[in-house]
């Protein structure tokens, strides 16, 4: 299956090389996080005559390594290209010294919504175009600054917002994305009230929305197909009830076995793969038996369901931390009342469901799902799964598990000759600890994307 997506990324990035990349250094915009490490020559120089960056005395971590190993990482052209350089001067060498701080790869969240700037999803989908585009833009700076260098929504963005931050038209991560969601007449993406019976279709083509409704095996497949042909690089499905819509109990299935089965057909054609959002053992057995791929909660699996899942190669992307938010933020922020009524639904379960999916032997990625003002509480998820998994595997859902996941594996979420240069420079071990990621304003001191430094903490004025 991960070939498959493989060539589909490489074809979309090879797209986003011809429009001739920036730098996103160009771009940058100051940012309220405190001076610690001075990495102000990488940015506040010229830098035109320098070929090759050498970062010096790091402490490489990665999810392949038991513990931290002494190196000196060479970055060319974006890449890096050895990680045991002799620290010596060369013409057009640029060599600054981490004195023994921990360098790793960037982050990678693979359940997020960009587009979803506000929490109350209805309103989200009917902002004028231009409105909800510029109350995205912060929201993808917002990710770089916490150390996240890739993230892949999972509904609402689409090919050209990704295409424009390849070309450094806007600062943000490297953008994995399936265009809009699909789902069925009253099911997560279709926020009407239930007095309302105006057609759903006004709003599915609109930059604010997550998803778009499709009933039925042909539209099921029309849909997935316009998807793919804008430049979607999976499919996302709502296969279960869902929080944030206000019309489909937790425990309704969204889509029937047809209809998933047409969906993950026209993935596989497209040599891809479908993601579900889904909560209980029903919709995930019977998305898992359908075909389906990536299964998004999981908040109330149970150990059989679990099994079949492990079974079939799955991969399970919990997003806890959403809960929280909704639970805490959400009434303050504009959660609809039949929303926030089952909120407790899903929240209960998601504890129990970290370890349900690691005794299962289920392969974790790291999701977030966070809406509207909450996306800042992005790294607290670090710190929730740190209370169930061991810091080694959260690590790895961040990195190497989510690298695979978006058809990117040895290329991101590793410190490795050949990987593209996205790293951080940590203060402290997280293969020791990974809830020093939950802090990324203290913890995590420059944020590298492609080679280039997005911030540094010497930076801040
Ligand atoms: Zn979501």
């Amino acid at each position: 299956m991960n070939s498959r997506i493989g060539r589909r990324d490489a074809a979309l990035s090879s797209h986003s090389r011809r429009a001739g990349r920036k730098s996103i250094a160009a771009l940058h915009i100051a940012h309220p996080l405190p001076a610690k490490l001075d990495l102000v020559a990488l940015q506040g120089k010229k830098t035109r005559n320098v070929v090759q960056i050498l970062l010096t005395n790091a402490q490489i971590v990665d999810a392949t390594l038991a513990e931290p190993v002494g190196g000196h990482v060479l970055i060319e052209d974006g890449i890096i290209k050895d990680i045991a350089t002799r620290p010596r001067a060369a013409a057009g060498r640029m060599m600054i010294d981490l004195k023994g701080r921990t360098l790793m790869p960037g982050l990678i969240d693979c359940h997020v919504h960009v587009v979803a700037s506000m929490m109350n999803l209805g309103a989200n989908a009917a902002l004028a175009d231009t409105t909800a585009l510029l109350r995205c833009l912060p929201i993808l700076r917002g990710y770089l600054d916490r150390g996240f260098t890739t993230v892949r929504d999972v509904g609402g963005a689409m090919f050209p917002l990704a295409d424009a931050i390849a070309q450094g038209l806007a600062v943000g991560p490297r953008l994995i994305q399936c265009g809009k969601a699909l789902s069925r007449t009253g099911g997560h993406t279709d926020y009407r009230e239930r007095h309302d019976a105006r057609d759903p279709d006004r709003y599915q083509t609109k930059f604010g929305v997550l998803g778009r409704i499709a009933d039925g095996v042909d539209e099921v497949r029309r849909a997935a197909r316009q998807e793919l042909r804008q430049g979607a690089q999976f499919i996302k499905i709502m296969a279960n009830g869902g929080v944030s819509s206000p019309t489909d109990p937790i425990a309704w299935q969204g889509y029937s076995e047809d209809e998933m089965r047409v969906a993950v057909q026209e993935a596989a054609d497209a040599q891809t793969y479908v993601s579900a959002h889904l909560y209980t053992s029903e919709a995930i057995a019977r998305a898992v038996r359908c075909g389906v791929y990536s299964l998004e909660h999981c908040n109330l699996i149970d150990a059989a369901t679990a099994k079949l899942a492990a079974e079939a190669g799955c991969v399970a992307v919990p997003t806890l931390v959403t809960f929280e938010a909704l639970a805490e933020d959400g009434p303050r922020l504009g959660l609809p009342p039949a929303s926030i009524a089952k909120i407790e639904d899903v929240r209960q379960g998601g504890m129990a469901s970290l370890a349900i999916l690691r005794d299962a032997g289920v392969v974790m990625a790291y999701g977030t799902d966070l809406l509207g003002e909450t996306q800042s509480r992005q790294n607290e998820e670090f710190a929730i799964r740190a209370r169930v998994l061991d810091s080694r595997s959260i690590l790895a859902s961040a990195t190497t598990i989510a690298a695979k996941l978006i058809g990117m594996e040895g290329r991101l979420g590793v410190v490795a000759p050949g990987a593209i240069a996205d790293l951080l420079v940590v203060d402290g071990n997280p293969l020791e600890n990974v809830a020093l990621l939950a802090n990324p304003a203290r913890n995590i001191l420059a944020v590298i994307q492609g080679g280039q430094v997005y911030r540094s903490a010497g930076l801040t004025k």
